[in-house]
């Protein structure tokens, strides 16, 4: 028989109750702070002021002046399920405020010791009323300007295992910082201040402009680099601004959303931008955004998260599509040149109105910071043949030895380790070192050297056997050698792979390959797709794979080694990535592969054909991993750094 008596069920007490729904709500000091403000926010507030002790793990306090209120309703407010801003369930539906499961105030006074004083515009005076631990101590009248204040002391005081959780001030005031953070941003209209221990964190004033709200928060690094979409299709806008591909974070928490003007996480979001930074972001990099999205009401619902961070669309797939299609097209018509930009030692250097230090880039002088480029030109006008034939007859014109050709590709025939042979084999090489190391040579240095008509100059100079310097219409670009070919390289496989016309080189005798099981299995699994980048795997037997072929670019690489290269990248990758992503991936490592290195000398004609390439480049500014592959120093910079202006 057993022993265990049926346990009886009883209704738990509200006070229970309310603490396991202010669990839900309230998880941090930086939970109150977002619900008090949304509060403050939804009753019409123009200035609001939050005010910290110890990071708000000792004292909230939070200060409007909107509509306040009514005295009668004051003890209604802090009652759970009490709300002004919903009626009935199908209100759920079209929700526009903040608030609407009016839990807040409940779950807040549960678990903290609390004071409400709230005066409305046409109540004489005030009143005050006092509640700790979901207990009413007080309610008095109190002199109060029209507008709401409330106040927690000691949050968690009654639940000491949150308390225990709570981290240190600093870190928790981090996470207010973060939720003032969100909701200065979505209301740059309402004046803002954040105090912490009586110092000013914020002092926001009331703006009209989001660039300068922005701008407040992240100082110049990010205002300076905004570039604003806007975009409508059906009932949904997106506006805002992304920001230049030259500024990125490790993570994705600068990616702020807001969805008809409430601060969203949304992973199918986070994903339409990574895609549409592809390729202009160093791998492990973050997009920076400010995004704006409004649409009706019903083809959102927001009610799916305690903390409404989540929120579940109606048409997810669409909106995916038009953020990504918003943000290309503006990279497309947009130049992303990194700009070297010497830092003058400038009048905005110290911390801007209520900006914190921190996010003011230190003014070391010779800081290089990059600014975002005039619109040039819009390469989605031409189709690329047409502007190939242009560029190329250009091209022809000033260096007839150069057609266009896969030239740029590492000869199959290479010395080993050196998997290239001059571009161009007729023109005799006139090496440009000479003219650096001699400067202009003199007349006697001249007869000594090559006759002088074949003495072309390069359109670029190359130094450190790494970097090529040339001047440009605005100032002077420096570049990148390898990255610039990385990039082209990249470009061409890219077309040639969705041509179908990848050369492939095929092996005499297919070269057997050992892997481990795991990895065996996985080449075998991805045969296709390692065919569309010209690499044919036969099984073998066991967990060896036969190369049969390999990309022709390759040529110089080891069969096996380059497949184990992929590998490692299907291995690290293919639980996450879709083929597109992986074939993509798989570029960016044969393009690194089969691209000139840094400490290459090249050239003339290797300098000339690379930077007639560049003019072919649909994003001559990046290398497929994001690395800018150029500077340009601004003619305007340089004359203000030899204090010409
Ligand atoms: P909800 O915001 O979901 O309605 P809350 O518990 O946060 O629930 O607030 C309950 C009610 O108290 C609100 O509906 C609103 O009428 C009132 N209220 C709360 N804060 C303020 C404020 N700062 N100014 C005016 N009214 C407020
Ligand atoms: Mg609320």
């Amino acid at each position: 028989m057993s022993t265990v008596n049926a346990k009886r069920i009883r209704q738990l007490p509200a006070s229970v109750v309310n603490k396991i729904a202010a669990g839900e709500v309230i998880e941090r000091p930086a939970s109150v702070v977002k619900e008090l403000l949304e509060n403050s926010v939804d009753a019409g507030a123009t200035q609001i002021e939050v005010a910290l002790e110890q990071g708000g793990t000792e004292l909230i306090r939070v200060t409007d002046n909107a509509s306040g209120i009514a005295h009668d309703q004051l003890e209604l407010a802090v009652t759970s399920h009490a709300t002004s801003k919903i009626d009935d369930a199908d209100d759920l539906f079209r929700v526009g405020t903040f608030g609407f499961r009016g839990e807040a105030l409940a779950s807040i006074t549960e678990v903290g010791q609390a004071t409400i004083r709230s005066r409305t515009a046409d109540q004489d005076s005030g009143f005050e009323l006092t509640i700790n631990g979901g207990q009413r101590e007080s309610m008095v009248p109190c002199g109060a300007p029209a507008g709401t204040t409330i106040e927690i002391r000691e949050l968690f005081y009654n639940t000491p295992v949150r308390r225990k959780f709570l981290r240190s001030p600093q870190t928790e005031k981090g996470h207010i910082t973060e939720a003032f953070t969100r909701i200065a941003l979505a209301h740059p209209e309402i004046r803002m201040t954040l105090l912490n221990n009586n110092k000013p964190l914020h002092q926001l004033p009331a703006t009209h402009s989001w660039s300068e709200r922005i701008g407040e928060f992240f100082g110049p690094e990010i205002a300076d680099n905004l570039i604003p979409i806007s975009s409508e299709s059906g009932e949904v806008a997106i506006h805002g601004y992304v920001v230049n591909p030259s500024v990125s974070r490790a993570n994705n928490k600068m990616q702020y959303l807001f969805l008809n003007n409430r601060c969203i996480r949304d992973r199918s979001l986070q994903h339409a931008l990574s895609e549409a930074y592809r390729g202009l972001l160093m791998t492990g990099r973050f997009p920076v955004c400010f995004l704006r999205m409004t649409m009706p009401f019903e083809l959102v619902d927001v009610n799916v998260h305690p903390a409404k961070l989540e929120v579940r669309f109606q048409n997810g797939g669409q909106i995916y599509s038009h953020l990504l299609g918003t943000v290309r097209n503006k990279f497309l018509s947009t130049d992303l040149t990194a700009h070297a930009q010497l830092n003058k030692p400038s009048v905005q250097a110290g911390p801007g109105l209520g900006a914190p230090a921190a996010h003011i880039p230190s003014s070391h002088q010779e800081q290089i910071a990059f600014t975002p480029a005039a619109p040039t030109r819009d390469w989605t006008i031409a189709p690329r043949d047409a502007m190939n034939r242009q560029l190329l007859e250009g091209a022809t014109q000033t260096s007839p030895a150069m057609p266009f050709d896969d030239s740029i590709f590492p000869s199959v025939e290479g010395e080993p380790g050196r998997p290239r042979q001059p571009l161009s084999a007729g023109t005799p090489l006139t090496r440009f070192d000479r003219d650096i190391q001699h400067g202009e040579a003199t007349p006697a240095e001249t007869s000594a050297m090559d006759p002088p008509p074949t003495r072309r100059r390069p359109l670029a100079l190359q130094v450190h056997n790494t970097y090529l310097i040339s001047e440009t219409d605005e100032g002077m670009i420096v570049i990148d050698q390898h990255a610039l070919h990385e990039r082209i390289i990249y470009e061409q496989l890219r077309e040639k792979i969705l041509a179908g016309k990848l050369e492939t080189q095929g092996l005499l005798v297919p070269e057997p390959v050992t892997l481990p099981p795991a990895e065996a299995a996985a080449v075998l699994e991805q045969t296709e797709l390692l065919a569309t980048i010209g690499i044919g795997i036969q099984p073998f037997g066991g967990d060896t794979v036969l190369v049969s072929s390999y990309p022709a670019m390759l040529a110089n690489h080891n069969p096996a080694e380059m497949l184990r290269s992929v590998v490692d990248k299907l291995m690290e990758d293919s639980s996450k990535l879709d083929s597109r992503d992986l074939v993509d991936e798989l570029l960016h490592m044969i393009s690194c592969k089969a691209a000139i290195k840094a400490g290459d000398k090249l050239t003339n004609e290797e300098i000339d054909s690379l930077l007639q390439h560049r003019q072919l480049c649909q994003d001559a500014h990046h290398c497929p991993h994001g690395r800018p592959t150029s500077l340009v120093f601004s003619r305007q910079e340089l004359d203000r750094r030899f204090k010409r202006i």
